[in-house]
């Protein structure tokens, strides 16, 4: 397929004027949490119609003017990403299938009637935050720098049409463990709520799906578990995915099911390197549906060994326990880690920190 060249933007470096000190960010990198600290640097790009991208920059961290009526405030065009830097004990630093979150950026830009970024524009946007900011990759086992790169719509406009003008924006923040509990398994809670319905936005990686599912999510937390399931919307019967991870089940005869991606679930990176990586290990892969029933008369009768959630942030967790409103919930398995999801963890976590051959061509070193 013939494409014509973009030419890559050049961004502009912005002097800081005061980054953080080296002490209180050592002190940061300690014990970083996930999502509450950031780093010294933001890249921002604008798009304005008729101009396309233009006025790229890498500089401080901080406040984005924004007008009232800019109209991600009023009809929430935003869409994002999610991926990681990880620093390699022979000091260099990479990143895990870039590529493949530009090619999903653009199909969630496509679906939200928002502009697409030419793949090496968002590449070396990230790749540039990341040099900027490498003295904030923790190095300890399991931590690493989570990027964030999103796409808002700027346009002070209140008609209900795609806008206009658009801001493409990365920040970076350090990155320990996704959950707090540090729990070996996850507790999850079956929602009455829906995700995604056929048609919507379920395949897109925008706000919107994520401001729908913060009440499940409390629902979820006030109950004690840690995360939120959600069925289909038109049988509610069909296990899709938790709020931000997908879900493996991995059963006594060598075989891996994961649910298909019918359109409301969001096509993880993680689940599709674990589905390749399964298939090298032997794994039988099923890219099927699912019934809750289903899954729990397999945990029941023992034919279900293992279950675990994947994502980016969380990369791989074991689901222990699963409770519903009606009162019902059962244990899989042993309620705790399984031999399968600590197989396929430790390749994937392997190959993403330079432990393991990348025989995939999913590392990128970038410096
Ligand atoms: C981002 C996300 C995932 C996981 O995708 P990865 O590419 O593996 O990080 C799963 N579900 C939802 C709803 C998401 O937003």
């Amino acid at each position: 397929m013939a494409t014509i060249a973009e030419p890559v933007l050049s961004f502009t470096r912005l002097p800081h004027p005061a980054p953080v000190a080296d002490e209180v960010r050592e002190g940061i990198l300690a014990a970083p949490g996930f999502g509450t600290q950031f780093t010294d640097h933001m890249v921002v790009i604008e798009w304005t119609e008729g101009k396309g991208w233009h006025d790229a920059t890498i500089g401080p961290r901080g406040p984005i003017p924004l007008d009232p009526a800019a109209s991600v405030l009023h009809y929430a065009q935003e869409i994002f990403e999610g991926l990681k830097a990880y620093k390699h004990a022979d000091g260099s630093i990479a990143l895990f299938r870039p590529q493949a979150n530009a090619q999903r950026f653009n199909a969630s830009a496509t679906r939200l009637a928002m502009p697409e970024l030419p793949e090496d524009v968002f590449v070396e946007a990230v790749r540039q935050l990341v040099l900027a900011d490498q003295s904030w990759i923790p190095g300890q086992e399991g931590a690493s720098l989570y990027l964030r790169p999103f796409m808002i719509a700027t346009e002070p406009f209140l008609g209900v049409r795609s806008a206009k003008q658009y801001k493409f924006i990365v920040i970076a923040s350090p990155a320990g463990n996704y959950f707090k509990s540090g729990a070996p398994a996850v507790s999850i809670w079956v929602s009455e709520y829906t995700r995604a319905a056929p048609g919507g936005t379920g395949a897109a990686k925008c706000g919107g799906n994520y401001a729908a599912s913060l009440v499940p999510t409390a629902e979820a937390f006030a109950r004690g578990h840690d995360q939120v399931l959600f069925l289909d919307a038109a049988e509610h019967k069909w296990v899709e995915e938790l709020g931000g991870m997908n879900l493996f089940f991995a059963f006594e005869d060598g075989s891996l099911l994961t649910p298909p991606l019918s359109g409301t679930i969001l096509p993880g990176i993680t689940r599709a390197s674990l589905i390749e990586l399964a298939r090298e290990e032997g794994l039988t892969i099923r890219e099927e549906r699912y019934s809750i029933d289903q899954w729990r008369e397999d945990a029941a009768s023992g034919k279900l060994l293992e279950t675990f959630a994947c994502g980016t942030a969380a990369v791989v967790t074991p689901v222990g326990r699963v409770a519903s409103p009606d009162g019902t919930s059962f244990t899989i398995g042993s309620g705790g880690p399984g031999q399968t999801t600590a197989k396929l963890k430790d390749r994937l976590v392997a190959i993403q920190r330079g432990q393991m051959a990348d025989t995939h061509g999913w590392v990128m070193k970038i410096a």
